[in-house]
Order: C-alpha cells, then sequence, then structure tokens
C-alpha cells in the first residue's frame, strides 16, 4: 500500500486517513491525477464486476460485503464488524443505493473559446448591468462542458466508433449520414433512438463499420441552438438573417451559466456573435407573502389556474410594475390591486362610451389639439405627451416597470382630474364647441393611452380599440397591434401648467383628508380652508386652480398664511432609529428639550434648516430627517400636512353653512329617490318633507335652490 497525502483529508476527523478509489471516486480521481496511483474500473453499468476478480466476477455490488469482509477475517486483517450511520447516494426516483464509478464522457474544451466567449457578451446589453459581470465571471470560471449524457431519449450524439481502425467519425448533417450509412434515413421514423442506433455507418478514414456512441447529449445543447434550429439556419440561411440576432430575451438569473450561456456558446462557435442584443434577468418569482412557491407549502398557483381567475393581462400588468432587479411577488392579492389601477382606465373608457352613444359626438383620430380647448383640456393632453415621452424612453430601456409607474399616474389624473373636473361639459345636454373639444380631447387621450399600454395589456387595448377605434374609423389599422405606436408632441407639453395642477391635486387630497379626520362629508360646505405653502412656487398652482379646489372641497375661501400655529398645535419627537443611539443617556433630558421648545424647532425644521437644542448645557444639532413632524388641528381646525405643504379647515358650522349642509343632504335624498323611481331629468316631482318648525323654515329659506 502507498499513502499519499491531500488537503482533503483533515486529522480533526476519524483517524485522519481514507483509502481512495480513483475509479469510483471524483476527488478519488483528482487525487489520481495529481500522485498517478493509477486507476482499478472494477464494474460495469449495471454495477455487476468485470471478469477478473475472482469470485466476485458477475456479481453485483450490493452483494458483496460479506465475501470482503470473511476474507479479511480469514487473512487476519479484520478488527472489528459493526454498522455505521452514513450519508450515501440513492436513485431520486426509485430510491435504489448507487455507486461512483468512472466513465468516459464527452467534453467540449472550454479554453478554445473562452476569450470569444468573453468577448461576445460584453457586446450585450444586460439588464440590471450587474448581470453581465455574473456572465463573466461564469465564463471566467467555467470548466469543459460536459456534453454526454447516459440517458436513453435526447438528442443523439453523432460520433461513430470503427471497430476496425478506432477512428472516431463525426456525422455533420442529414445528408452526410444519409451518405455513409448509404440508405435513405427518411425511412426513420425519428433521428432519435433507437431507430438511429440500427444505422451503423462506413467509416471515414478505412472504410470499416462505424457505430454510433450511445451517449445522448447534454439538453443545453439543444436549449443552446435554439438561435439556430428554430430559425432554419441550416434550410433557409436569408430567413434566418432576418431574425439573428435575437433584439430581446428575458428569463431568470440561473440562465446565465445555462440557457444564456449555450446560447452564447453556440452562436460564438458558428457566427462568431452573441446571438441576443438585449438580456433582461429576472430574480425569483415568489408568492405575495414573499415565500418560494412549493407544492408542500400549498402556496404554488398554476399558470392555467392564475389566467383563469386573474386574467392574462392582469397577470402581465403585475409582472411588468415590478423591479426584475428583486424577487417577483406573485398572488390574488396583487391581483386585485392590480385590477384596481386598470378598472380606472376602463372606467375612463367606459364614461366616454357611455355619454358618446347618447350624443355620437363627432370624433377624428389625430394628435392635434382641437379647437376651443379649455384650460382642463390643454392640462391633459400636456399630461398624456410627457407621459408618452417617458414611457417611450423607458420601453427602450426595456424598463417596463418605469412604463407601468407613469400610466398609472396619469390613469388617476384622468380620471381623479380630469374626467371628475369635467363631468358637467358632458352632460350638458346643448351639443357646442366647448363639449366637442370635451369629446374630442377625451377621446384623443383614450386612443393614445390604449396604443400606449397594448404591449402589455395586448387583450385590453384591443378590446378598447376595436370599439373605440375600429368601430368608428373603418379606414383605421384593424387592430391595435398595426396601428402606429404614439409619438410624444413636446409642443403640447406644458411643465408649468402640469406643475401647477399638480399642487391643485395635493392640496385637495389635503383638504379631503383633513375632511375625513374630522368626519364631516364633502356635501357639508366649510368656511374657510387655511394652506400653507411649501414654497412660493406653489402660489401659482393654487391660484390658477382656485376655482377648482374650492369646488372639490366644497368650502367658501381659501387663504395662504405662512405659519398654521394660530390653529395648530405642533407635534415633534425624535427619529429614534437615527439619533437614539447619539443621544443615549441623555435621551430623556434632550426630550424635555425638544418639547419646551416644539414652536421653533417646528418651524425651523419644517423650512429644511438645522435644528439646535441646549441639553444638559451641550449644544447639540439634529437634521430636519432626525425628528418627526406633525401638527395636530386646535379646537374647531382640522388639519392635514405631507411635508412642508399643509391644510387646515375650519369645521365650525354656523347657520348659514348648516342650512345649506342640511340642503344639500335633502337633495341628494331626492335624488336617490328620483332615481329609485326611474325618474328622468326633465320630469318634475311634488316633494313632501315632514319636519319640525326649525328645519321647515331653513328649508324654506333654500326653497329656490331646491
Ligand atoms: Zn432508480
Ligand atoms: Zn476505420
Amino acid at each position: 500500500h502507498r499513502v499519499v497525502c491531500d488537503k482533503m483529508v483533515g486529522e480533526t476527523e476519524g483517524t485522519g486517513i481514507v483509502h481512495i478509489a480513483p475509479g469510483c471516486g471524483a476527488e478519488d480521481f483528482e487525487v489520481h491525477k495529481a500522485q498517478g496511483i493509477g486507476i482499478v474500473d472494477p464494474v460495469d453499468e449495471a454495477g455487476r464486476y468485470l471478469d477478473g476478480f475472482g469470485q466476485l466476477t458477475g456479481m453485483s455490488v450490493t452483494d458483496v460485503a460479506p465475501i470482503v469482509y470473511e476474507s479479511l477475517r480469514e487473512k487476519g486483517y479484520l478488527v472489528k464488524k459493526e454498522k455505521l450511520e452514513h450519508r450515501y447516494p440513492v436513485c431520486w426516483r426509485c430510491g435504489d443505493e448507487l455507486i461512483f464509478r468512472l466513465v468516459d464522457e464527452w467534453f467540449i474544451r472550454s479554453d478554445a473559446l473562452r476569450k470569444r466567449l468573453i468577448e461576445a457578451a460584453r457586446t450585450v446589453n444586460w439588464i440590471p448591468d450587474y448581470m453581465g459581470r455574473r456572465m463573466e465571471d461564469w465564463l471566467n470560471n467555467m470548466q469543459d462542458w460536459c456534453i454526454s449524457r447516459r440517458r436513453f431519449w435526447g438528442l443523439p450524439l453523432p460520433f461513430y466508433y470503427c471497430s476496425d481502425c478506432g477512428h472516431i467519425t463525426m456525422v455533420g448533417s442529414k445528408s452526410e449520414l444519409a451518405k455513409l450509412a448509404g440508405l435513405s434515413i427518411e425511412r426513420l421514423p425519428e433521428l432519435h433512438r433507437p431507430w438511429i442506433d440500427a444505422v451503423p455507418i462506413k467509416c471515414e478514414k478505412c472504410g470499416g463499420e462505424a457505430v454510433r456512441t450511445k451517449d445522448v447529449g447534454d439538453c443545453w445543447m439543444d436549449a443552446g441552438i435554439v438561435p439556430f434550429s428554430t430559425l432554419k439556419y441550416k434550410e433557409d440561411r436569408e430567413f434566418w438573417q432576418k431574425w439573428f440576432p435575437a433584439e430581446f430575451i428575458c428569463e431568470m438569473r440561473e440562465q446565465i451559466r445555462l440557457w444564456f450561456y449555450s446560447m452564447l456558446f453556440m452562436s460564438v462557435t458558428l457566427e462568431g456573435r452573441s446571438p441576443y442584443e438585449n438580456v433582461l434577468i429576472y430574480e425569483k418569482v415568489f408568492d405575495e407573502h414573499g415565500e418560494p412557491m412549493h407544492r408542500a407549502r400549498r402556496n404554488v398557483i398554476w399558470f392555467d389556474e392564475a389566467v383563469d381567475k386573474m386574467g392574462a393581462d392582469i397577470m402581465r400588468w403585475l409582472f411588468a410594475s415590478q423591479n426584475t432587479a428583486y424577487n417577483i411577488s406573485f398572488g390574488y392579492g396583487p391581483g386585485k390591486e392590480i385590477k384596481r389601477k386598470l378598472l380606472t382606465f376602463w372606467n375612463a373608457y367606459s364614461f366616454f362610451m357611455t355619454y358618446a352613444s347618447l350624443d355620437q359626438p363627432d370624433v377624428v383620430l389625430t394628435d392635434a389639439p382641437a379647437d376651443g380647448l379649455a384650460e382642463l383640456d390643454r392640462w391633459v393632453l400636456s399630461r398624456l405627451h410627457t407621459v408618452i415621452h417617458g414611457a417611450t424612453e423607458a420601453y427602450e430601456r426595456y424598463n417596463a416597470m418605469s412604463v407601468v409607474k407613469q400610466v398609472e399616474a396619469f390613469f388617476d389624473d384622468l380620471s381623479n382630474w380630469y374626467i371628475r373636473r369635467n363631468r358637467r361639459r358632458f352632460w350638458r345636454a346643448t351639443s357646442d364647441t366647448d363639449k366637442q373639444a370635451a369629446y374630442q380631447t377625451l377621446y384623443t387621450v383614450l386612443t393614445e393611452v390604449t396604443k400606449l399600454i397594448a404591449p402589455i395589456v395586448p387583450f385590453l387595448a384591443e378590446e378598447i380599440y376595436q370599439n373605440l377605434v375600429v368601430s368608428v374609423h373603418p379606414d383605421a389599422p384593424r387592430s391595435v397591434h398595426l396601428a402606429d405606436f404614439p409619438k410624444a408632441n413636446m409642443e403640447l407639453v406644458d411643465a408649468s401648467l402640469e406643475a401647477d395642477a399638480a399642487v391643485a391635486k395635493r392640496i385637495v387630497s389635503l383638504g379631503l383628508s383633513a375632511r375625513n379626520k374630522a368626519g364631516i362629508k364633502v356635501r357639508q360646505p366649510l368656511g374657510k380652508m387655511l394652506v400653507r405653502l411649501e414654497s412660493d412656487d406653489e402660489r401659482g398652482g393654487l391660484e390658477r386652480f382656485m376655482a377648482d379646489i374650492l369646488d372639490e372641497l366644497n368650502v367658501k375661501t381659501i387663504k395662504v398664511v405662512d405659519s398654521l400655529q394660530d390653529v395648530a398645535e405642533p407635534v415633534v419627537r425624535f427619529n429614534l432609529k437615527l439619533v437614539g443611539p447619539r443621544l443615549g443617556a441623555k435621551l430623556v433630558e434632550a426630550r424635555r428639550v425638544l418639547e419646551s421648545e416644539r414652536s421653533r424647532v417646528y418651524d425651523s425644521a419644517i423650512k429644511g434648516g438645522l435644528v439646535s437644542l441646549t441639553v444638559d448645557g451641550e449644544k447639540l444639532s439634529f437634521e430636519p430627517s432626525e425628528l418627526v413632524l406633525g401638527l395636530e388641528g386646535r379646537e374647531g381646525y382640522s388639519v392635514a400636512a405631507t411635508g412642508a405643504l399643509a391644510v387646515a379647515l375650519d369645521t365650525t358650522l354656523d347657520e348659514e353653512l348648516m342650512v345649506e349642509g342640511m340642503v344639500r343632504e335633502l337633495v341628494r335624498h331626492v335624488q336617490v329617490m328620483r332615481k329609485d323611481a326611474g325618474f328622468n331629468v326633465e320630469d318634475r316631482i311634488d316633494l313632501y318633507v315632514a319636519c319640525d318648525d326649525q328645519v321647515r323654515s331653513r328649508i324654506e329659506q333654500r326653497i329656490g335652490f331646491l
């Protein structure tokens, strides 16, 4: 016996000495390669001993243990016989015990291609770009590619051994095979096993009979050849040239060392270049709670089931909306959220269809603005072209998430501002330029957005396009997917108008949340709202859209103030995560100082300034982000704020406001009753109200309004 040293065996475990069998283990084989021990390869493919192993010959490896220790005992070498528990490889399908065995395999030497693969990978636009570095790492470290597999089914490797001279003939095509085999291979049902193995060929060197190796190929060879096999590379080179290379492919990260790699490998070998130009790589798809999907966890959602329950377009929007650099979350919960967002757009479309089917307005396919545009029309067209511009750029960078975010923001603008503020223009009974402008504007917006989102939601977009466009314009392209992609017209973009409207929307949303906090419905008019602006830039937006804001919030007046401290109490706390460690034992005293100086602290922090406090004689300063700022309305005020923009609603109701609120409430009830009774707008009704004298006098004051 020889004893050799190797780092794979340590002195901390067992005796520090192990026996090795280079014919039956990968590590053992490596030691053999380094030390030249010699290989004994005693068993065949079925695990039976070959000739020359005495009484073991013909026996299975699983049956010989008793013979081996009996032989050791006879020779006086057996020290002890006992059972040890250890990990052992088994067949994944039937559980039978397996052994390692040295076999010959086919490899492609990677060093021959490594440099060219790396160069080709560098020409690719990897998204996110660090995936390109992952691919380069893989290429730098890749081993020789073992392309053979001992399976029955698979790509038959075209290597033929000559029994006479030992030469290996490699067959390169069907016609070569036919020529060397001397028969028409069309007679074979398939070029797979078992049929292919029944066809011997003539050795290209000596003319003797050559037989195919039993091995089949690694499945990644088939996958890697996709850019050629599916594009008629062998049959129709012109066709192939039209489609190769692929502009865009998309798969998960694991494919760097599998599919992306094998395609690159084949393409560099055959054509000396990458088979793809842009590769979008995503992380894993998990369930909506961030857990991997497993049958055992019962959280798997099958594709077909999801399509049935959720809808294919919702799934596409859901996937498109996510950052592919992180795990993607998928489930019915997020699906519902997406449905709600898409319904916003669907409802805008359905609003248009409802009124257009009554009025039959004369709408044309144009991206030019109509005559007599109102400011809101100009605004929504400006937003439209801003979004077309931004979304087109994002599409070109393959950033679907950015497309989705921009379009979702536009859905909200369209539905919760444009249509909401414009409804009355569509309600009017008469037709005039203003109404026509509103119809044409909304029509343009809907058709352009439909085309813009068609790549992500092809079914929804087609449905809308067919109704909106094809049914009224027979000459238009007959599918949204054949229509030209929208073009941004930057002349229609008015950045300051958009900024002003954004301010108005923010103020309205703060006002509504202040109403909500106070539990006062929008129907109840309020006298006054105070607004503290973030900066003077916002004054323009407030003034420009004053009428809209007053109407949306149902308040009589809005007043801009520098400070809300007369009507609201500032609330200031430390952001403990940020300052806790720094303050340490001084925290209690610091809190006391902060509380006693909260007005001054609030005023300076809200303007973004550093805040200084003297704690235990030491002067400390804080960034505004290290503080949590809030406002609490004093008696009679309800306050809402985001950052420095804040509103305070005066919630006191005088007699006048109360009467108005009550009458509006009454009107709403009557309208519901009219609707339930099936009355039309022009039907006149008699109204009876049962009430006490006080209410009666209030109603009588407003009888004209009623
Ligand atoms: Zn098995
Ligand atoms: Zn030969």
